[in-house]
């Protein structure tokens, strides 16, 4: 029972995991304002067939007032739904939008429903059979078109379907009977082939969103990654000033020879690990080379003294092939405003990390400003 019951919350409420779900709820919003924008078009198309469809003997209320609402209704639904609706943006209005084109579906459902229930009601029994095809050509299309609403979908087969399905169970037909059995199963299949829509959905997220992290880490220190590094400074760097310190261990290349690869891959981690743990809070922590670190922040939020901390930390730590180790550090500041400028800035702390490692290493160095590539580094702090 505790499983059907988590089987059955699962079918109506599917499990979305946290780290899509924002992209999920965009994605199935725009989808559903697409095909929503098309269903309305072809329901009004369809309405003054309504009229022309409703039993002899159907009141003017059936015959005239229900086309004509569901026409109106499918007009300003079409109209508002070419307008730019932004759901690609913000998740809470795409939700949002997602639950009013539930409830309007179902709106609609009702008013389709009850008109083929109520035409079946008062039609001569040669021509009731057409209503349940009219009907289930409304409720499978419809039902295709809100697929990325879930719920949408059940309740429009639903409530298009099963009223009608009880009236041909209950005619007392061979026939209807049959039919009612086909519309059952056809609506099940529908509903099992939404589901299954929906998981690839899912699945392909969940893939998408992994190889974006991929390609934005550095797979041995699960630091950023050069590129992402990139991004991140054009994101920041039109708004204000930024400060870029790159980190280079000393002699890195003996640690390997003298201890081997692997130590030397440990060595990497534990200093990454110890940068992240120092700057993460202050700026973008990447790895953007073998034994080559960056830090990435505003000039506001990443003081430059965190350079004297960072030799101080890495100096004192207790590393994996048992021996202090010293880094090196260029830092430089500026706008970055495109790839040029990132360019321009990376280069200039590069020139500073040079003067660093020809002074003698485990020191940081500041890159003043000065026509480029003539400038000289011209501070130095040893630590
Ligand atoms: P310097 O003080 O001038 O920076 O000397 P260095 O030895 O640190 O620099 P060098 O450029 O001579 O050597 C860097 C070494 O880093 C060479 C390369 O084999 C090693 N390396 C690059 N990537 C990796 C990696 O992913 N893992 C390991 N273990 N070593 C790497
Ligand atoms: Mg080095
Ligand atoms: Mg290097």
């Amino acid at each position: 029972m505790g499983k059907l019951g988590a089987a059955i919350g699962e079918f109506f409420n599917p499990h979305i995991p946290e780290e899509i779900r924002d992209e999920f709820l965009l994605l199935s919003a725009s989808q559903l304002q697409v095909q929503s924008r098309l269903l309305f078009l072809a329901l009004l198309l369809t309405t003054p067939t309504a009229a022309l469809a409703a039993s002899q003997g159907a009141s003017f209320w059936v015959r005239v007032v229900t086309p004509a609402a569901m026409a109106l209704f499918c007009l300003l639904g079409f109209l508002n739904l070419n307008r730019d609706l932004r759901l690609s943006v913000s998740p809470r209005r795409a939700a949002r939008f997602l639950m009013e084109s539930t409830v309007a579906s179902s709106l609609i459902a009702v008013m389709c429903s009850a008109w083929c229930v109520h035409s079946w009601l008062g039609a001569p029994a040669s021509e009731r059979i057409y209503y349940p095809i009219i009907i289930a050509l409304g409720a499978f299309s419809t039902a295709y078109c809100v697929a990325s609403a879930r719920i949408a979908a059940i309740l429009n087969l639903s409530i298009n379907l099963v009223p009608m399905t009880v009236l041909l169970t209950t005619s007392g037909s061979r026939m209807d009977f049959a039919v009612a059995i086909s519309l059952m199963v056809a609506a099940l299949f529908q509903l099992h082939m939404i589901v299954k829509q929906q998981g690839n959905v899912v699945n392909l997220l969940c893939l998408q969103r992994r190889a974006r992290e991929l390609a934005l880490s550095d797979p041995l220190t699960g630091l950023l990654n050069r590129r992402a590094l990139l991004d991140n400074a054009l994101a920041l760097g039109r708004e204000e000033p930024l400060r870029l310190l790159v980190i280079d261990i000393d002699h890195f290349k003996a640690i390997n020879d003298g201890h081997g690869h692997d130590v030397g891959d440990q060595v990497l981690c534990e200093v990454a690990e110890r940068l992240a743990i120092r700057a993460e809070i202050m700026g973008s922590v990447a790895r953007i080379g073998g034994e080559e670190f960056a830090i990435l922040g505003t000039a506001a939020e990443l003081p430059e003294a965190l350079a004297l901390a960072i030799l101080i930390d890495l100096r004192t730590a207790a590393m994996p092939h048992g021996q202090p180790l010293t880094v090196s550090i260029g830092i430089a500041e500026g706008s970055v405003g495109s790839e040029d400028d990132w360019r321009d800035l990376f280069q200039r702390a590069d020139m500073a990390l040079y003067e660093a490692k020809q002074s003698g290493r485990n020191r940081a160095v500041h890159f003043e400003a000065s026509p480029l590539p003539a400038a000289k580094p011209d501070r130095t702090a040893a630590a």
